[in-house]
């Protein structure tokens, strides 16, 4: 990769969602497996909630008046079993549990605390004005209200409130299948045994991860020795299953660096190789029809700040996903940093609030093969590309980190 071939991250961003066609087609899916998907179409309220009125609080359910008053106890409502009999007049009483239905004929609910219990009837010790402790139908939701729109991404307080709103099924965007193939022969299993120069294979599980985190499907996962045979064969079969190729490793320069020749080969166009990134300079992007196809740098951590700055963005678009910009946002270095005269810098940082401000404190050293950089860190604060130093204090624009 020659220095001056070199394309910036906002560059490289508009390549990869310029090659993003429109999102992937919409499903149905059952509510209770929604967590992390994205709605493909604006959800509505089906009927209002609540649906009746119901009651606030413990209580009697009565006709509001003055303190003091002797009310006949007549009947019982509770949560899910409506009382048989409305309330008989302004002498009677019923009593009720929270979220229990109002019965006909009263129009408060006093509480359980402003009365006083006597043998088949009760005092009331405060006074009560009509609508006390009802919740009236609408009230939370209203029917035909849009609650969540389209691009939303659904995670527990979403799928909780969808439920409420009374949706069964939800019309989502069908999750991109993505292949995982990491390249080298020095990569072995989890947990296996090391040999002489050999390595655990970390991206496997972490390239996985992340794109399982960003609500797409990682459907193949495979490590590929570093050969030219082996090395198409396994991108031949990612690009025939799967939505987005994500490999690691192979994109630099070496002798043994196999991918890009398989790439071309197998007719994927390249669209950029090489971003002024540190770290992810090798970072290799391409197209085949509407297959995207992501040459991720090997070092773990290189790994990981790549996906999060060019893979994320894609799985997004393709999901239909409003981009949660909110997260993204800037804070206040915490120490000094020396600009790089060649290239933007992705330093890992933890966030922490002080004085007032967001403060960010890079993880520590923050070469590409640390991977302990990655532990804890909430977001990659963006140092600008030239001379001089940022230092202590200054802000830094921070990317959110799929975790
Ligand atoms: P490469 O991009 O293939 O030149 O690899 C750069 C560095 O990352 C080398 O030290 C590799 O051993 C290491 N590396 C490559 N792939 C992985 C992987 N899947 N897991 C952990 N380290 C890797
Ligand atoms: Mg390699």
């Amino acid at each position: 990769v020659r220095t001056d071939d070199l394309i910036s991250i906002a560059q490289a961003q508009q390549a990869v969602l310029g090659a993003t066609t429109a999102p992937l087609p919409a499903e149905e899916i059952p509510v209770t497996e929604g967590l992390d998907r994205v709605l493909a179409a604006d959800l509505a309220v089906a009927r209002d909630v609540p649906s009746f009125r119901s009651s606030a609080m413990d209580g009697y359910a009565i006709v509001a008046g003055a303190a003091g008053r002797r009310l006949t106890l007549a009947g019982e409502a509770s949560a899910g079993h409506p009382a048989v009999h409305p309330l008989a007049g302004a002498d009677h009483a019923i009593r009720i549990s929270t979220g229990a239905m109002v019965p006909d004929g009263a129009d408060a609910v006093i509480r359980q605390e402003d009365t006083e219990g006597q043998d088949g009837s009760i005092i009331t010790t405060a006074a009560s004005r009509p609508g006390d402790n009802i919740r009236q139908p609408g009230e939370d939701l209203a029917a035909g209200t849009l609650i969540l729109l389209r691009g939303t991404r659904l995670g527990a307080h979403e799928l909780g409130v969808a439920v409420a709103a009374g949706a069964g099924a939800l019309t989502v965007t069908r999750r991109p299948h993505v292949a995982v193939l990491c390249t080298g022969s020095e990569l072995r299993a989890p947990g296996a045994e090391l040999g002489p120069g050999q390595i655990h294979n970390s991206n496997l599980v972490s390239l996985a991860a992340m794109s399982t985190r960003a609500g797409a499907l990682p459907i193949l996962t495979q490590t590929v020795p570093d050969d030219g045979p082996g090395t198409s064969h396994a991108i031949a079969r990612g690009l025939e299953q799967a939505d987005v190729v994500v490999i690691s490793g192979g994109v630099s320069v070496g002798p043994h660096d196999h991918v890009r020749p398989a790439l071309d080969a197998l007719g994927v166009t390249q669209k950029f190789w090489g971003v002024r990134l540190q770290p992810g300079k090798p970072t290799w992007f391409g197209t085949r029809g509407d297959r995207l196809v992501f040459g991720l740098p090997g070092n773990p951590v290189s790994a990981v700040v790549t996906f999060n700055l060019f893979v994320y963005p894609a799985l997004s678009a393709l999901l239909g996903a409003i981009l949660s910009t909110g997260k993204d946002g800037s804070a206040r270095l915490t120490v000094q940093i020396d600009k790089n005269p060649g290239r933007e810098q992705a330093i890992r940082v933890r966030l922490r609030h002080g004085d007032g401000q967001l403060l960010a404190d890079p993880t520590g050293p923050q070469g590409s093969h640390i991977s302990s950089s990655l532990i804890g860190a909430d977001a990659l604060a963006l140092i600008p590309q030239g001379t001089g130093r940022l230092k202590a204090g200054d802000p830094v624009r921070l990317i959110d980190l799929l975790r």
